[in-house]
């Protein structure tokens, strides 16, 4: 049964007041963090956090409960990023090394990149940690093996393309259910159009779900979400995946001509319905498309999957109802920050939310 659209509820509390407060948070976030991208994601972490405790605080104090929330956002932020830096000396060997091509030898997760490698030949292995550990040049190496520079480089492309399919393997935690999958995903992952015939890609990819999940992901970790026709789409299951969403979602805001204080409402919506699809469905996505209907522009945004849906959308729209650690706005500050929302929910198949927000 697909619910209906659910009509705004009461508003517990006026958003415009928080969203006031978004130069103060940009003033606090910035004046500590250097990279933009880091500020916008921690400005929207702060308006998350205020919007879903700001009822509780006296008007008069708002302003300063901000500027210290917004402070306590950054210093957790500092002490994750120290975190992962330590983390990423576990990698013994890519300490002091010049950057690798590829980057992925540099990657913080060194246990994931060690069990990669593992699963290389030792031809391969040896030709990687040379090339982009040591920093040996292809000459020298082509010399070592009696080859040619060229033969090096591409054969060290390949290694590269092997590397990738086993990070992802092991990164999800995924076991190649036949023996054809790991020829398959490394013909995909080094893009030679020959070998790929060769194996029929295509044809596996149709009758085997592993790889054709693999497969998005390995694309996904190659290059910018697919944008067709000024749709942005990307695929949702985990973390990195909300962060994504919610920068293509603010740059087609931007796009769209509006203000940063909107571009930065419409993130954050982005944000609570892709953390909804990682959570309650692990697997989905959302398209987010510039609009003009009746002489009005303005954004609009699809997410949806295929998880089990929600029972009682309803109550999935009631505040207090959050999604994320308790912390998160959830569906029904998503509802609050865009113009329209409808949720579309069946249970057993999944689950649909469209919101839009017009241009003023
Ligand atoms: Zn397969």
């Amino acid at each position: 049964m697909a619910s209906e659209p659910v009509p705004d509820g009461d508003q517990p509390y006026d958003e415009r007041v928080v969203v006031d407060l978004l130069p103060v948070l940009r003033r606090v976030v910035g004046a500590r963090i250097k990279d933009p991208h880091t500020v916008d994601d921690l400005v929207q972490e702060t308006l998350a956090r205020l919007m879903s405790t700001s009822r509780r605080i006296d008007p008069d104090k708002l302003h300063h409960y901000a500027a210290v929330t917004a402070r306590h956002v950054v210093a957790s932020y500092a002490e994750r990023n120290d975190r992962a830096r330590k983390r990423a000396h576990l990698l013994a060997e890519a300490e002091d090394v010049e950057p690798p091509t590829d980057g992925l030898l540099r990657q913080e997760d060194g246990e994931f990149v060690s069990a990669a490698l593992a699963q290389l030949s030792a031809a391969d292995r040896d030709l990687l940690v040379a090339h982009e550990v040591h920093g040996a040049d292809t000459s020298t190496m082509a010399a070592e093996r009696g080859s040619t520079p060229g033969a090096v480089a591409a054969r060290l492309s390949r290694a590269r393309a092997s590397l990738r399919v086993e990070y992802l393997l092991v990164a999800e935690g995924a076991v190649p259910p036949t023996d054809r999958c790991r020829p398959v995903l490394r013909a995909l992952s080094s893009g030679g159009r020959r070998r790929q015939r060769e194996l029929d890609v295509n044809g596996h990819l149709l009758a085997c779900t592993t790889c054709a999940q693999l497969a998005d992901r390995l694309f996904e970790r190659r290059g910018r979400p697919a944008e067709e026709d000024g749709v942005v789409r990307v695929q949702v299951s985990r973390d990195a995946d909300v962060v994504t969403a919610r920068q293509q979602g603010r740059e087609a805001a931007a796009r769209a001509g509006f203000s940063l204080s909107d571009q930065t409402l419409i993130a954050t919506a982005i944000s609570e319905i892709s953390r909804n699809i990682v959570k309650f469905a692990e697997r989905g996505e959302v398209t987010v498309s510039l609009v003009s209907e009746d002489g009005r522009q303005g954004i609009s945004v699809v997410a949806r999957d295929v998880g089990p849906g929600i029972a009682n959308p309803e109550e999935a729209l009631r505040d207090g109802y959050s999604t994320y650690h308790g912390l998160g706005l959830g569906l029904p500050g998503a509802r609050r920050l865009m113009d329209t929302f409808l949720l579309r929910s069946v249970p057993g198949e999944g689950t649909t939310v469209t919101m839009e927000k017009w241009l003023p």
